[in-house]
């Protein structure tokens, strides 16, 4: 049982991300000071939105400079906090050295901020945004798990640099998490392992994560001919948001917590889009056949080789999200919802 007090300010790791920049609005919003560790505070496109939400409850915010991969750099930032989140973590496919630009900033920078929490005596709780993708590798995973459910107890086995590298990124980071929280008793973890986040972005034309790519990818007519059938579960960024602060503020979270809306699909996905935006984009609610997809597969997106098409495509994903509602208060929207409001921020942006 941990209790955060509201007076002391909270650090955000990552805080110009898409995930993040929802939990920093969440905290000004509730009067929680902020400090938002990012790579440059000077790049003032990257920070403005948090900027302004600062300004319009009235709420401190302030920026540091922290790398994940410089050790020391979250020294600052961390001072006088009760509470860390940590979020900062690459989730992209277009990378070319994984072990460099997916594994080192994930694992290395976990140590740093956790090691980093250990240093300051003001910390309490670390919550760390992992990801089912430390629970599967592969939709043939889910049909191997206890009841073909993914449940908290289970971990991703089957990633490795070559295949899923980015999973193999979060299974390390949060296994090198839990080895550090052993380690001490000054503070404890509590991890939120989101599914695939969809959901408005607040900075859309500065957003990086691999949600933005695939989402832009529907609309943006790379999937015209059709979209994988490819089972996956969703969970609203807005509602991932509110996970996240239950997850720091309820004295009895613990452990890992799966936060995923729905067990869908992209087909599913994509055929909510076709229905709501058809009319003005090209979004294809079609199945491209297997052997179709692996032989574009790898063209469109580097994550879709032919052994993940093999091991994901036309196979249903599911997963347990019972504890995140018992113990953290969950809500999960209507998927159409989720769909039809980020879809909506790139026609307002004139991305899409
Ligand atoms: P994102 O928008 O790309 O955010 C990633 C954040 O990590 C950015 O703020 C980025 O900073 C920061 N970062 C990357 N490398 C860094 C480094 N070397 N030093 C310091 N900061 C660094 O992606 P996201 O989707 O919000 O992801 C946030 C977290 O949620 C990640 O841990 C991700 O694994 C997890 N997650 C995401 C999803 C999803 O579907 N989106 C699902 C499950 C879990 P810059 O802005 O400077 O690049």
């Amino acid at each position: 049982m941990t209790s955060i007090d509201k007076d002391f300010p909270v650090l955000v790791t990552g805080a110009t991300g898409y995930v993040a920049g929802w939990i920093v609005k969440k905290l000004l919003e509730a009067g929680i000071t902020v400090h938002a560790a990012v790579r440059n505070p000077n790049n003032k496109s990257k920070i403005a939105h948090l900027q302004k939400i600062a300004d319009d409850t009235q709420t401190p915010i302030k920026f540091f400079t922290s790398d994940l991969l410089q050790e020391g750099s979250y020294t600052e930032a961390m001072q006088g906090c009760q509470l860390v989140y940590h979020t900062a973590s690459p989730f992209t496919s277009n990378y070319k050295d994984a072990q460099k630009e997916l594994i080192d900033p994930a694992v290395k920078g976990t140590a740093n901020v956790l090691n980093q929490a250990s240093q300051t005596p003001s910390v309490r709780r670390v919550v760390l945004t992992s990801s089912c993708a430390a629970i599967y590798s592969d939709n043939i995973d889910v049909a191997a798990a206890p009841n073909a459910v993914l449940t908290e107890t289970v971990w991703n086995t089957t990633s490795n640099l070559q295949h899923n590298a980015y999973s193999y990124s979060k299974t390390l980071a949060e296994q090198e998490a839990w080895r550090i929280a052993k380690t001490q008793n000054q503070w404890d973890l509590v991890v939120v392992n989101p599914s695939f986040v969809l959901g408005p972005m607040l900075n859309p034309n500065e957003t990086t994560s691999e949600s933005f790519t695939l989402l832009k990818q529907m609309g943006d007519g790379t999937m015209r001919m059709g979209v994988p059938n490819l089972g996956m579960g969703v969970v609203d960024v807005r509602d991932l948001a509110d996970v996240h602060f239950q997850a720091g503020f309820r004295p009895e979270a613990s452990g890992r917590n799966i936060s995923s809306g729905h067990n869908s699909s992209f087909l599913e996905m994509a055929t909510i889009l076709k229905k709501n935006f058809g009319k003005t984009h090209k979004i294809s609610d079609k199945a491209l056949p297997k052997w179709l997809l692996m032989l574009v597969g790898p063209w469109v997106n580097k994550s879709l080789t032919r052994q993940y098409i093999r091991n994901n495509v036309n196979i249903v994903w599911k997963a347990d999200n019972s504890k995140s509602i018992r113990e953290l208060g969950a809500h999960y929207r209507p998927l159409a919802e989720t769909m039809v409001d980020s879809f909506q921020v790139l026609i307002d942006h004139k991305i899409l």
